[in-house]
């Protein structure tokens, strides 16, 4: 059990090959991973665990889930074997009371938007590993306030990480710019930066920035970062800026993580990893 203040994270996971790859995005989460005290457990918000209902993983063996198509076998074939953590889903549930969040014993599991990350941050796979979904049905509020309410969790050791990426529009990507994003993805991803490095309990005002409706199509990737910017409330601190950049046009790759002194200033890239040239519409990255 720690005695310090676990430190969270939200990490953009971008396209799933970054499991596969080596860049300074990846590099970035390692680093992380690799510099702060070591988690008794590790729970996620993922952007591709996005449903009608708050839940929370509490399995002893969670699966794999690969959930995404028309990649290369060799990402089906990336298993993190990470165990579950029943004891951890049940202090979830208990300490966002009067929130309720059901087990989940046998539907979910890992799924890319978490194992994308922690092969890279945690590549043992040796720290078990709880995931909380994501209730499709409440506004950003509610997010916000049960990313509060998991402050506790950071006392007992359990690393806290929002997973999906603050600018997300599949159906803007340009193959043409593979690390550069268009300045409305540009505007929307500094005024998230402005948010969360100085003032995380404004976050909620970017639904009103001019670029929301481009940025965010969809509220299931930008959700994560909404349980950071509570938990960085809750400590009234902000966040930092762990990597940033852009990939495609419309996709951001910020990162930010809260209290963690670790050193992750980074590498130079090498380049982001090329996704299979699928129709907009079949990406589910
Ligand atoms: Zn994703």
């Amino acid at each position: 059990m720690a005695d310090r203040l676990m430190p969270a994270a939200f990490f953009g996971h971008g396209n799933p090959m970054n499991a596969l790859d080596r860049n300074r995005y990846t590099e970035a989460w390692q680093a992380f991973g690799a510099g702060i005290p070591r988690p008794r457990a590790i729970l996620v918000i993922s952007a591709h665990w996005y449903t009608n209902a708050t839940a929370v993983t509490a399995m002893v063996r969670p699966r794999t889930i690969h959930d995404f198509y028309g990649f290369p076998e060799d990402l089906f074939a990336v298993e993190y074997p990470a165990p579950g953590a029943p004891d951890v889903a049940a202090e979830v549930a208990e300490v966002v009371k009067p929130t309720g969040v059901g087990l989940d014993h046998d539907s979910w599991g890992i799924d890319h938007g978490t194992w994308s990350v922690l092969v890279h941050a945690f590549p043992a796979a040796d720290i078990p590993v709880v995931q909380l979904s994501i209730n499709a049905l409440k506004p950003f509020e509610y997010h916000v306030d049960l990313g509060a309410k998991l402050a506790p969790l950071r006392e007992r050791g359990v690393l806290v990480a929002g997973s999906g990426n603050v600018v997300h529009n599949l159906r803007r990507i340009d193959w043409s710019q593979p690390e550069s994003g268009f300045d409305w993805a540009r505007r929307f991803d500094e005024a998230a930066r402005e948010a969360m490095t100085s003032a995380p309990e404004r976050i909620e005002g970017l639904q009103d920035h001019h670029a929301f409706g481009q940025a965010v199509p969809t509220p299931d990737h930008f959700i994560p970062l909404l349980y950071l910017a509570g938990l960085a409330s809750a400590a009234t601190r902000s966040a930092e800026v762990l990597v940033d950049g852009y990939a495609m046009g419309s996709l951001s790759m910020t990162s930010y993580t809260l209290d963690a002194d670790c050193d992750v200033r980074l590498v130079e890239t090498d380049g982001s990893p090329e996704l299979p040239r699928l129709p907009a519409d079949e990406i589910n990255v």
